[in-house]
C-alpha cells in the first residue's frame, strides 16, 4: 500500500515537542499538531495521538523547579498534568470540530486477554463514533515493574492492538542517523530500514533531551514491536508538522522503517 492510502494512522509525541526548554507548554506546537490532525481527520483518515507531556505539564502548573524523581512525585504530578493536557487538547480540537476521548492505559491490561479484548473495542467504537483518541499511560497507577515507561513502547503496542496501516513518531531529530548527529558532522540520515538490526540500536544512544523519557533507542524498540505487527513506522522531527502532509503525499520524510 502507498503512503498516501494508509487509513488508520498513530501518531506519538513527545515531551521534548511539546514543551518549551523551561518545561512549560508550547502551544504553538500543540496548534500546529492539532491542526493537522483535524486536517486528516476530515480527510478521512482514522488518528490516534499518543501523547506525553502529563508529567513535565504537571510539574509546571505545580511550580516545581524540576521533575520529581520519586515514582509517588511522578504519579501526582501526572495527575494534575493530564488533566491539563486533555484540557488543551479538548479545547484545540473543538475549535476544528472534533471530539476528543481520553484513554489511559497499563501495561498490565494489555496482557491480559480479556482487558485487551476491552481496549480494542473501545477503540474500534471510538472510531465509529468519529472521535479522536488521546492516549497516555496511566502514570497515576501504574507500578515500576509493570510500566511502558516510554510513550514510544506505548505507540507500538497501540498501533498493533487497533490494526493500524502507519506509526508516526514525532521527535527532536530528523529521523534516524548512521551515527550520533551531535558527535558526527558527516552523520548521514537513513531515509528507509527494512531490518532493525543491533548495528542500528548500537548507534541510537539514550535519550535526547532531559524533559522526556525516550531517546532513539525506545523508538527502535518500537519500531520493532510495529514491524512485528504488520504496521510501518516513520520517526520525523516535530520541527515543522506541515511535513506530515508531505509524508502522507509520498514524499521522503524523516525515516520509514518498513514492515515488510
Ligand atoms: N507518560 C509520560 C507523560 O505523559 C511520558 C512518558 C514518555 O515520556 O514517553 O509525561
Amino acid at each position: 500500500m502507498e503512503l498516501k492510502n494508509y487509513n488508520r494512522i498513530v501518531f506519538k509525541v513527545g515531551t521534548s515537542t511539546l514543551t518549551h526548554e523551561n518545561g512549560k507548554p508550547n502551544f504553538k506546537k500543540f496548534e500546529e499538531l492539532v491542526r493537522v490532525l483535524a486536517d486528516l481527520k476530515n480527510s478521512g483518515r482514522e488518528v490516534v495521538l499518543v501523547s506525553s507531556g502529563a508529567i513535565a505539564v504537571g510539574a509546571d502548573s505545580m511550580k516545581l523547579p524540576q521533575r520529581p524523581t520519586s515514582i509517588a512525585g511522578k504519579q501526582a504530578v501526572a495527575a494534575v498534568g493530564q488533566c491539563e493536557l486533555m484540557f488543551i487538547y479538548d479545547k484545540l480540537f473543538s475549535e476544528y470540530n472534533q471530539v476528543v476521548a481520553q484513554v489511559l492505559m497499563t501495561k498490565d491490561s494489555m496482557e491480559k486477554h480479556s482487558e485487551r479484548n476491552n481496549v480494542v473495542n473501545t477503540f474500534s467504537k471510538l472510531f465509529q463514533y468519529g472521535a479522536i483518541p488521546v492516549v497516555n499511560e496511566n502514570d497515576t497507577v501504574v507500578i515500576d515493574e509493570l510500566v511502558f515507561g516510554d510513550n514510544d513502547t506505548l505507540s507500538a503496542v497501540v498501533a498493533d492492538c487497533i490494526d493500524a496501516d502507519l506509526l508516526v513518531i514525532i521527535t527532536d531529530i530528523d529521523g534516524l542517523y548512521d551515527k550520533n548527529p551531535a558527535e558526527h558532522a558527516d552523520a548521514k540520515l537513513i531515509h528507509e530500514v527494512n531490518e532493525i538490526t543491533e548495528e542500528l540500536f548500537k548507534n541510537a544512544g539514550g535519550s535526547g533531551s532531559n524533559r522526556g523519557t525516550g531517546g532513539m533507542y525506545t523508538k527502535l524498540q518500537a519500531a520493532v514491536i510495529a514491524q512485528k505487527a504488520g504496521v510501518d513506522t516513520v520517526i520525523l522531527s516535530g520541527a515543522n508538522l506541515r511535513k506530515i502532509y508531505d509524508l502522507l503525499d509520498g514524499e521522503q520524510v524523516g525515516t520509514i522503517f518498513r514492515a515488510n
